[in-house]
């Protein structure tokens, strides 16, 4: 390998050290193995070896070693970022390896931090590794973030991402956010370039708060280890956020213009949400991609408004707070005591022959049921409960269709109900009674306290919890 003496051209055509690589006034030189190790990226127009260099001087956090931050990482390390902090406080579980691809069988047990770098350092030992084995809190999110230039959003927790964008605003950090769950994804580039909090110019980019203003309701609120997720599909979400976070940090793109003969459109990011759908249950076209484009900064956003009174004090204070602004996924339903069982009681009862004729609803999803369910247990998944719920009021049915025809003729036998967690099955006696189903307090409707789980930890050890 030829040294780079510093007067060879580079492939755009210009001297190969550059005066301004990263546009805050840091200059240096490629050395051999570098000059070797990029040369097939730093060919490819656009990048070269200023694009390069500005790689080697960024330094990216990636929020989140799973499903996302896994590949996301990859390409980052491989690329050349110079110095990348991971935080996560997790540790490798054999049931995250068909996703977190930068994992190993081997290292089960070990905090997600050290096995991923462990496998980064293998890919590329260039890059300066920070790990940070605990998760991000409203007390260490500012200190942490302020050191980097750039933030990849890698987490599948709600009230972490208002967390991550809201200091992203206030100190002025792009984000690069993605999300993926059962068998959709999505990505999206926030706050890039960054602009001081309040700012409204034309062009100004949003923040997450500008683009999804609530969070998910609390029902729908489901980590992929609760909903399920398609490896390739959280694996085509990271690996579309290392893109987008190296193309911003090559271009400059997330620092302000230097000079007046930065071209104008340089700053120009046209918000655009990306929308992955897999369709499993089709042979053919088992893909989609959707582009929607976002509006940019709103002038009453909570963070980055006008109006905002966010600060990285009242933050750091719990202000606002995030876990009650996304609420713990906990019903709403208050069942009196005696619509509520134990799954041991119910059990006992069951064994003791006082429950003949009775009907257990699993309001599971069919996936879970197929696993495993209790004996004598009919699925009707909660999403297809809901819809029929909603028919029936708005076309007058019989408030039994809502049950499987094998027991929609049982009369007044008395129903339990069962889900995963204990959160549907309160709802779904909830709406039972709504429909009528109850006989005014006539027939028993009931809830098993704490689902399938307390199933697995009050009776039957052995049952497989997923
Ligand atoms: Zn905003």
């Amino acid at each position: 390998m030829e040294e780079d003496t510093g007067d060879r051209p580079s492939t755009n055509g210009t001297a190969s050290t550059v005066a301004n690589p990263t546009a805050n006034g840091c200059s240096r030189r490629l050395d051999d193995d570098e000059f070797e190790r990029y040369s097939r990226q730093m060919i490819v127009p656009g990048m070269g070896k200023e694009g390069q260099l500005r790689l080697i001087n960024s330094r990216v956090l990636i929020i989140g070693a799973g499903g996302l931050g896994c590949p996301a990482s990859m390409y980052i390390a491989g690329a050349g970022v110079g110095t990348i902090g991971i935080i996560d406080g997790d540790v490798v579980e054999i049931s995250n390896l068909h996703r977190q691809i930068g994992h190993a069988t081997f290292r089960i047990g070990l905090k997600k931090v050290d096995s991923l770098i462990q496998h980064l350092m293998g890919l590329n030992h260039l890059p300066k590794y920070i790990p940070y084995p605990f998760h991000l809190t409203p007390q260490n999110a500012a200190d942490i973030i302020s050191q980097y230039d750039l933030v990849m959003d890698c987490t599948d927790n709600p009230a972490t991402r208002y967390l991550i964008s809201d200091i992203c605003v206030l100190l002025r950090k792009p984000l690069v956010s993605a999300a993926s769950i059962q068998k959709s994804g999505q990505l999206i580039v926030l706050n890039c370039p960054p602009a001081p909090q309040g700012s409204l110019t034309p062009g100004c980019a949003p923040c997450y708060r500008c683009c999804f203003k609530k969070p998910p309701p609390p029902s729908s609120m489901v980590s992929c280890g609760e909903a399920g997720v398609m490896g390739p599909v959280v694996g085509m979400m990271g690996v579309a956020q290392a893109g987008e976070a190296i193309k911003i940090l090559a271009s400059a793109l997330h620092m302000p213009p230097q000079s007046p003969t930065d071209p104008p459109e340089r700053n120009l990011h046209q918000p655009t949400l990306l929308i992955y759908t897999y369709d499993l249950e089709s042979a053919v076209g088992p893909y989609s991609f959707r582009a929607l484009k976002m509006g940019g900064r709103k002038k009453n956003c909570f963070a980055c408004g006008e109006n905002s009174t966010l600060t990285l004090e009242g933050i750091k204070t719990g202000n606002p707070d995030y876990v009650q602004f996304c609420s713990a996924p906990t019903s709403n339903v208050n069942l009196p005591p005696e619509e509520r069982i134990t799954a041991a009681a119910y059990h006992a009862a069951k064994e003791r022959g006082e429950l003949p004729g009775h009907i257990l609803l699993d309001t599971r999803e069919k996936e879970h049921f197929s696993f495993g369910s209790i004996e004598g247990a009919v699925n009707v998944p909660f999403g297809k409960l809901l819809m029929k719920a909603a028919a029936i009021k708005r076309d007058g049915g019989a408030a039994s269709e809502i049950l499987p025809p094998a027991e929609s003729g049982k009369g007044d036998a008395p129903i339990f109900v069962v889900c995963r967690r204990g959160v549907d099955s309160q709802e779904t006696v909830e709406k039972l009674k709504e429909l009528g189903l109850d006989d005014q307090g006539k027939r028993k409707i009931v809830d098993i306290i704490g689902g399938m789980r307390a199933w697995k930890e009050e009776v039957d050890p052995s049952f497989p919890f997923i």
